[in-house]
C-alpha cells in the first residue's frame, strides 16, 4: 500500500483523573505495530460511556493514555498473511480511538463491508457488540420472552430494542425524558415507561404487563439506581444484568437477596464476553448479518470535532442525559 505513514500523529489524551476538561490534543509518536497487530488509519471514532469511567477514576487506567474505545478507518499495515489486505474498511474495539492511526491486535479487527456507513460501522464496535451479546449470552433470550431494557434511547439501549425485536422478543423500554420515549417506540420497543415516574408506578405497570410474571430478564446499563427495583420487575427464575453505571456503580448485596425467586445475577464486560479470535469472529459476523437483515438504524445523535474541546463537551452530553444514540468524533476525512 502506498499510504505514507507519519512519524507523528495528534491523539486525544488523558493524563489524570479528572472532569472532561482534562482531555488533550497532542501530538505523540505514530504507534508502531508489533508482529500480532495492525496499523489502522482512524476516520471516524465513537464515544462510549466508558470513557467517563476511565477518566473520573471509577475504572482503574495507566496515564497517560489515549481516549477512546471503537474506531472504523483503513487498514494501513498488518503482519504477512493477515486475512485482511491493506487499504480494506475495518472496524475495532481495541481502543486508543481517539488518534489519527491506532494499533489493534489482529484478533480485534474485522472487515466492514461496503453496504454498511463507516458511522455504523463504529456503532457496531463496542455499543453493538455489547447489545448482541447482552441477549445472547448474559441472558439467552427466546421468541416471546419479556425483557426490560433500561436507557432505550442510548447507545446499546437503541441497538439493544432492535435486535430483540429481529428475534422475537417483547421489550419494556424505560427512558427518562418523552423525547427519549418518542426515540425509543421508534425503534421498536412494546411499551416504553419514564424512569422519572415513581418507581412503585413502573414496577406495577411491567407487572400488569408480563401478567404478574414479571420479565425473564432486565438488561441493566444504569446501575446504582435501578439495582434494587430490578428484584422486584424479574420474575422467578429470571435474571439481572447489570452491564453498566452510569448512575453509579451497584454496591455490594447479600446473595441471599437472590433465593425467594432463584433469580440469577450477572456483570458481564464486553472485554470478558468477546475475548478469544473465534468469539470476535462470531460475534462479529452475526452483528454484521443481523445489521442487513434487521435494517438495524444505528441512530447518530451528533458528530463532534477531533479537539479537546469538542471531546470534553461531547462527554458531557452523554453524562448529561441529552443523547439518544451514538455520539462520533470525526478524526480525518
Ligand atoms: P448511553 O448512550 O446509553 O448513555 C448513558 C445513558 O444512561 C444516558 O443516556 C441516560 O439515559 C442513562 N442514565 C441513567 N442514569 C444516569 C445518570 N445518573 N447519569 C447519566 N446518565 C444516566 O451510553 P452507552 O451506550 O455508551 O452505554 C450505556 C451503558 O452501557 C453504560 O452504563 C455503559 O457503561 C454500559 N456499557 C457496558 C458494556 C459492557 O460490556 N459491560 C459495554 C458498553 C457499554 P436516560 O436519561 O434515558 O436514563
Amino acid at each position: 500500500m502506498s499510504t505514507q505513514i507519519p512519524k507523528t500523529i495528534k491523539a486525544i489524551q488523558v493524563d489524570k483523573v479528572g472532569g472532561p476538561e482534562v482531555n488533550v490534543l497532542r501530538e505523540i509518536p505514530t504507534p508502531v505495530p508489533k508482529d500480532n497487530e495492525v496499523l489502522i488509519k482512524v476516520q471516524w471514532s465513537g464515544v462510549n460511556y466508558i470513557d467517563n469511567y476511565f477518566r473520573s477514576g471509577l475504572y482503574p487506567a495507566k496515564f497517560p493514555y489515549t481516549v477512546g474505545q471503537d474506531a472504523v478507518g483503513t487498514l494501513v499495515s498488518a503482519p504477512r498473511g493477515f486475512a485482511i489486505k491493506e487499504g480494506t474498511r475495518v472496524f475495532t474495539t481495541a481502543g486508543n480511538a481517539f488518534a489519527e492511526y491506532l494499533v489493534a491486535p489482529t484478533d480485534r479487527v474485522a472487515v466492514l463491508p461496503d453496504e454498511i456507513d463507516a458511522k455504523d460501522g463504529v456503532s457496531i464496535a463496542t455499543q453493538g457488540l455489547t447489545a448482541l451479546y447482552l441477549l445472547k449470552e448474559s441472558y439467552a433470550v427466546k421468541k416471546g420472552d419479556w425483557v426490560l431494557n433500561r436507557s432505550a434511547a442510548g447507545g446499546v439501549g437503541l441497538i439493544l430494542t432492535q435486535i430483540a425485536k429481529y428475534l422475537g422478543v417483547n421489550v419494556i423500554a424505560t427512558v427518562s425524558s418523552a423525547e427519549k420515549a418518542e426515540i425509543a417506540k421508534k425503534s421498536g420497543a412494546d411499551h416504553v415507561l419514564l424512569s422519572t415516574d415513581p418507581s412503585e408506578t413502573n414496577v406495577k405497570k411491567i407487572l400488569e404487563l408480563t401478567g404478574g410474571e414479571g420479565v425473564h430478564a432486565a438488561y441493566d446499563g444504569v446501575g446504582k439506581d435501578t439495582f434494587e427495583e430490578n428484584f422486584e420487575v424479574v420474575r422467578r427464575k429470571g435474571t439481572i444484568v447489570t452491564y453498566g453505571n452510569a448512575s453509579g456503580a451497584v454496591p455490594p448485596f447479600p446473595v441471599l437477596k437472590l433465593s425467594s425467586k432463584a433469580l440469577k445475577v450477572t456483570r458481564p464486560t464486553l472485554f470478558a464476553i468477546v475475548k478469544t479470535q473465534a468469539e470476535w469472529d462470531e460475534y462479529t459476523s452475526e452483528l454484521i448479518d443481523i445489521t442487513k437483515k434487521a435494517k438495524i438504524n444505528y441512530a447518530v445523535h451528533k458528530v463532534y470535532g477531533f479537539t479537546a474541546e469538542d471531546v470534553a463537551q461531547a462527554q458531557k452530553d452523554i453524562q448529561g442525559r441529552g443523547t439518544a444514540g451514538k455520539l462520533l468524533i470525526k478524526v480525518s476525512e
